[in-house]
């Protein structure tokens, strides 16, 4: 028998389990622990709550999650109830699947103003995560600046954007819904630091602006090189690139369609401080021009964009935990292919950083059982989950089971506004409450 702990439960960590099973099939003990009592990391409190075909995939995890050797151990937090070291004495393999939900740091003057928020934050203040659901953003000003050229930054101003009706179906949480309802922005400002050719974004995503019931994309075709140098992009984002285009071609169409909400496109503009009396008034952008590598650099122009809100999505790093190898630069685990230190793993964003979509987690949930398969044989001895019971039993922890996450679940859906499918608990006390209801 092996025995593997995984420490997070979102698709890196369930990806992990379902290889395993894969693997090694009655011959393996996954314990998934997570410091909430919810699982799903970021499907419950990243992917943007209007996009539920994404967040059904936690479907695929259940499965995973309800078979004899795959146990879900939540509201555990690493370094409190249990250590790594710890968990390596009682697992064959401890793998890190933390993802990475701090922020990268945005680092100009005025970035500490109340009214300036990073994306991991405002996307959690939307998806009720217990850590942000107070944020409470001013959404109360006409204008909204969103730093970044990503699917993040598409997220996150299409949800400044949507009305309440648009929400239907979703599972934004009321609060978010409510000021949204209430928000008087009209202006939200894209701010890419390069051109259009080195946006993030993916077709799929980009295209929905198109469809907005009270915004449109506002795009200018003096930013785009001539048309012909698309061919050479790579397919996706040719198309996203041709999107653009149409947003661009479709600007008088637009103007004319009596939306009151504007999504400009600022290409080529590099924030380099906020200014305000005790909180954002306005971001100052300095125009950029490209190197000969690619980069963005500044022609010294500058000019001030009127905000109250500024929303910085421009990447995220994994926090690091006490006696795990770090680095530093690339905000996430040190490896060698998902090699920490003899026994301990990482996978996921935690392994790699914040690239690829949910998908991309399942090549390497495989490939990191592989690596345990060739390090590892069954029958060590070890203590596995009985060894974790026993402990956390010693030290008063309060472990939900995935069980208990159904009734959660269950209370959350009988919670649910009209057209919601749930309505979700975003204090961890009611989490934990609601497994007696
Ligand atoms: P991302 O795709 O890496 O985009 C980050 C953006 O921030 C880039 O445009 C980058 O510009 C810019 N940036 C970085 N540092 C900056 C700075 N100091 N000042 C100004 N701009 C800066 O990251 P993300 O949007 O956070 O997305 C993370 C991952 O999640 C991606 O793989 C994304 O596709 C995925 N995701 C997918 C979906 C979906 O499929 N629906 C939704 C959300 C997220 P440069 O290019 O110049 O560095």
């Amino acid at each position: 028998m092996r025995h593997i702990a995984v420490i997070g439960s979102g698709p890196a960590g369930y990806y992990t389990a379902e290889a395993a099973q894969k693997q090694f099939g009655d011959d393996v003990r996954v314990d998934i622990i997570d410091r909430l009592p919810v699982p799903f990391g970021l499907i419950r409190s990243g992917v943007a709550p209007d996009h539920q075909s994404i967040k059904h995939v936690s479907r695929r995890y259940e499965a995973t999650a309800l078979t004899e050797n795959v146990r879900f151990v939540g509201n555990i937090a690493i370094g409190e109830a249990v250590s790594v070291p710890e968990l390596l004495d009682l697992y064959d393999a401890v793998v890190l699947a933390t993802g990475a939900p701090r922020d990268q740091p945005l680092d100009i003057p005025g970035a500490d103003l109340p009214g300036v928020t990073g994306s991991a934050a405002f996307v959690g203040w939307y998806n009720g995560h217990p850590d942000h659901a107070d944020l409470d953003p001013p959404l109360d000003g006409p204008g909204a600046v969103v730093i970044g050229n990503g699917n993040v930054a598409l997220d996150v101003a299409r949800v400044l954007s949507k009305t309440p009706a648009e929400f239907a179906g979703s599972d934004i949480v009321g609060h978010a819904l409510d000021s949204l309802d209430h928000a008087a922005i009209r202006t939200i400002t894209l701010l890419g630091r390069r051109g259009p050719h080195q946006i993030h974004m993916t077709p799929k995503e980009l295209g929905e602006l198109g469809d907005l019931q009270r915004a449109v994309a506002a795009v200018d075709i003096a930013d785009f090189p001539p048309a012909g140098e698309d061919a050479a992009l790579e397919t996706g984002l040719r198309k996203s690139v041709a999107h653009l285009r149409n947003y661009a071609a479709r600007a008088g169409e637009l103007d004319a369609a009596d939306k009151p909400i504007r999504i400009v496109f600022d290409f080529f503009a590099m924030p380099v401080r906020i200014e305000g009396d005790g909180k954002v008034e306005r971001v100052v952008v300095e125009r950029t021009k490209l190197d000969a590598q690619g980069a963005a650099i500044g022609t010294g122009e500058t000019y001030a964009i009127p905000a109250s809100l500024v929303v910085s999505c421009i990447g995220y790093r994994t926090p690091p935990i006490a006696g795990v190898p770090y680095d530093e630069m690339l905000g996430r685990f040190a490896n060698v292919e998902g090699r920490v230190l003899p026994g301990l793993y990482a996978v996921g964003w935690a392994r790699r950083g914040p690239t690829g979509t949910i998908g991309t987690n399942r090549p390497d949930g495989f490939a990191i059982v592989e690596k345990i398969a060739a390090d590892t044989r069954g029958g060590s001895g070890k203590a596995g989950r009985a060894g974790l019971d026993a402990l956390l039993a010693a030290r008063g922890a309060d472990p939900v089971t995935f069980r208990d996450w159904q009734k959660i679940e269950a209370a959350e859906v009988a919670a649910a506004r009209d057209g919601s499918p749930r309505e979700k608990f975003t204090q961890v006390g009611d989490m934990l409450d609601a497994r007696t209801s």
